[in-house]
């Protein structure tokens, strides 16, 4: 069997007790895991790529929770507004405005995460502090998106202590924006930190929403 329970009802049981969501990263992996898992409980799913998410969509229950967890192109944005549950990769004004376009032409709002450059890699997409703090204020205007938290990932290092300060320095972001609700239009309720070999780290440093893969899934070929 390709998906693992065990890991699974762990991860579950330790989570839904701390009130953190799980979502399940199932890019690249077939359908018939991503049904198996459904129908243990699990209900958040997260996908990179665009085109993977609409013919996934189209295969599973429509109360499946699909969260866009890659870089999105402002191009592509229409594919998926109809139905996606949360956009974790904003990085640009350019970007939201178009997700409030589509947004509205759907008839919805749709949930998002900014996110945030935390890591020491120059391969990693995402705000600078400043940029976050003038995207905050920029969207004010946006009706039909609604923003609850930012979105980080950090740098892909075996040394704790590094990534361990990647995820502070997010946690202090957010709490300086919920902090300044008069000036950022906040307050953010969601913090998306932390992947297969890093989750525990982030959730001692605040995540209360953590994107597994591997772990679940078994590795990406
Ligand atoms: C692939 C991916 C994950 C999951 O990674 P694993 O190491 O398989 O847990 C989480 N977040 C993002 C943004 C990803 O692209």
């Amino acid at each position: 069997m390709a998906v693992n329970k065990e890991v699974y009802n762990e991860i579950n049981k330790a989570f839904s007790k701390q009130s953190i969501t799980l979502v399940a990263v199932s890019k690249t992996k077939p359908v018939n895991d991503i049904q198996e898992l459904y129908d243990w409980g699990q209900k958040d799913f997260g996908e990179n790529y665009v085109q993977e998410l609409v013919e996934k969509e189209s295969l599973l229950p429509k109360n499946t929770r699909w969260h866009l967890i890659g870089h999105l192109q402002t191009n592509k944005v229409r594919y998926i507004a109809p139905f996606v549950y949360m956009i974790h990769g904003i990085d640009s004004l350019k970007l939201l405005k178009e997700v409030n376009k589509q947004a509205e032409k759907s008839g919805r709002v749709i949930p998002v995460l900014l996110q945030v450059f935390i890591a020491k890699e120059e391969t990693k997409f995402g705000l600078d502090e400043h940029e976050l703090y003038e995207l905050l204020q920029n969207a004010v205007d946006f009706k039909s998106v609604s923003i609850k938290g930012l979105m980080g990932m950090a740098s892909f290092s075996n040394d704790e202590r590094v990534v361990r300060s990647e995820f502070r320095y997010l946690k202090s972001l957010f709490d300086n924006i919920n902090s300044n609700i008069n000036l950022y239009h906040a307050p953010l309720t969601i913090l998306s930190m932390g992947m297969s070999s890093d989750y525990k780290l982030a959730i001692e440093e605040g995540s209360n929403m953590v994107r597994i893969g591997s772990l679940l899934f078994g590795a990406r070929g």
